[in-house]
């Protein structure tokens, strides 16, 4: 039978690219009556939090997506997140070393940089250069037996081409001279992400990998180590990466990317599915708003939209308008606009900062209105009002203040205040200057509640959006 799996990395938050590639994942399962699986693919133990986990979870559950096997509900391939998968993976990477096709390779960061920086400057892309390939056995166990930290490289053919069948892009042939010795066991003795999701293929017996088309050159590492430990590799699909209107990939610097901002601003789940699907399949005019049975049933994967995924706010709009006033009964309306105020977390938590400010409930609107909107449309009259921060100097602010914004790894009301303190202080703005323009791009004016309580509420995309739209 047929078995899909979407991995998302716990590493940020959760990103509209993984609801598509998760979408295309469940329609496959769907139409085949096979099964649609979560893994989680946390072996970066820096940047995977569970908190991270939490909100993919969470967030593919909003989605309408239901899997048969994952972390949370467990299954007969378990566990389901590679963090407690560790030992499973070591007798795969021996295996590779016995049969020579890995080896250990001892070089340190330092001059694995040198080298990276000296073939850039040559104009190469920057590859391993093979320079514990030939060591001998007798080193490498002493060098082993001393301390010395080292990681399994896998070994990569000096000639010839990897070819295989994309199910989506069809025949694909890659030099192998393009392909670098990649890494498959870190010093720390956890596999890399192309060590664990091979084996983790193979173990939980996924037939079909689709996934985003930015692993396509990876396709031949994996390959070879579906070869050099005798297993099947399943077929691959490797989807077009959804774009903004001007072409370029997708980047939360251009569009919101978040799922969490989409649900925050009232996009129903269904009117999300509906556009993310609609890049995969093919329909007449006229026919675009689909229910996601109606996605499965119109989903086929010999015949996939080609039309490139462009993500079309407009659209996503349109089809959202359609979904709240053709599908939904004035009681299920009714219904959902109340429970987006009950799930909604920017309007829980504005209703405590805004206890103490108020005299009567119709304050309330006035007050916290701010925390539900979307685009506040403001404009250069908004800005022209702060005393002492010329207009010129409140783009400024507004610019010098959003790539560090982006650092801020936990974003809380304390975390934020600490960075824009930091910010004021490194670029030599008073603190309260800073913080003016940035009181009116996420408020919409000057007298309204708490800046950093009102950024941790309104959430990092929202603000993000809201920084960005400021830049008149
Ligand atoms: P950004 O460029 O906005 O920072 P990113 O590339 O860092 O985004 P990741 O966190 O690497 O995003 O990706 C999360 C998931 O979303 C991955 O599974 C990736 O395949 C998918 N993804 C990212 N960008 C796109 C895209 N443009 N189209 C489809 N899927 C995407
Ligand atoms: N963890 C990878 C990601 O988040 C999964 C890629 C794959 O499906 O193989 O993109």
């Amino acid at each position: 039978a047929t078995r899909v799996r979407i991995a998302p990395s716990p590493t940020g938050e959760p990103h509209v690219g993984t609801a598509y590639i998760a979408l295309f994942n469940y329609l496959f399962a769907k139409k085949s009556g096979g099964e649609f699986i979560l893994r989680i693919e946390d072996t970066d133990a820096a940047r995977s939090t569970p908190e991270f986990e939490q909100k993919v979870l969470d967030a593919l559950k909003w989605c309408g997506l239901s899997w048969s096997e994952g972390p949370d509900i467990g299954g007969p391939y378990g566990p389901y997140r590679q963090s407690e998968r560790k030992e499973l993976y070591a007798p795969y990477v021996e295996k590779i070393v016995e049969n020579g096709h890995g080896f250990r390779c001892f070089c340190t960061p330092e001059r694995l940089n040198e080298m990276r920086a000296a073939q850039r400057a040559a104009g190469k892309p920057p590859k391993y250069d093979g320079h514990c390939l030939n060591l001998k056995a007798e080193e490498v166990s002493a060098r082993m037996a001393a301390g010395e930290p080292s990681v399994v490289r896998m070994k990569i053919p000096a000639e010839g081409s990897c070819k295989f069948v994309d199910g989506v892009y069809g025949e694909v042939e890659i030099p192998w001279e393009a392909v670098d010795m990649q890494v498959l066991l870190k010093a720390d003795g956890m596999p890399t992400y192309h060590m664990a999701n091979v084996v983790d293929d193979h173990l939980m017996k996924i037939t079909h990998v689709a996934r985003g088309e930015e692993w396509l050159s990876s396709v031949p590492k994996h390959i070879l180590i579906y070869q050099y430990l005798g297993l099947e590799p399943p077929v691959f699909m490797h989807l077009s990466l959804m774009r903004n209107a001007d072409k370029s990939k997708l980047s939360k610097r251009k569009n919101p990317t978040s799922i969490s901002y989409y649900a925050a601003l009232g996009f129903l789940p269904e009117a999300l599915m509906n556009f993310l699907g609609l890049f995969f399949i093919q329909i007449a005019e006229g026919e675009e708003l689909q229910t996601i049975d109606q996605l499965v049933a119109n989903f086929d994967p010999e015949n996939l939209n080609k039309a490139g995924a462009i993500f079309d706010l407009q659209k996503l709009d349109w089809l959202n308008g359609r979904w709240l006033r053709e599908s939904l009964s004035e009681e299920e309306f009714v219904s959902r606009v109340l429970a987006w105020a009950q799930e909604n977390g920017r309007f829980r938590e504005g209703m405590k900062l805004a206890q103490s400010r108020i005299t009567k409930l119709s304050d309330l609107p006035d007050l916290t209105g701010f925390l539900l909107k979307g685009d506040l449309g403001l404009t250069a009259d908004d800005f022209s009002r702060i005393k002492k921060v010329p207009l010129e100097d409140v783009l400024m602010i507004l610019q010098t203040v959003q790539p560090d914004l982006e650092k801020i790894f936990e974003w809380n009301a304390e975390s934020i205040e600490a960075e824009l303190r930091a910010i004021a202080e490194r670029s030599d703005i008073k603190l309260r200057n800073l913080l003016a323009p940035m009181f009116i791009a996420v408020s919409g004016s000057s007298r309204s509640l708490p800046l950093f309580d009102s950024m941790s509420i309104l959430g990092r995309s929202v603000v993000r959006q809201r920084l960005k739209q400021a830049e008149l």
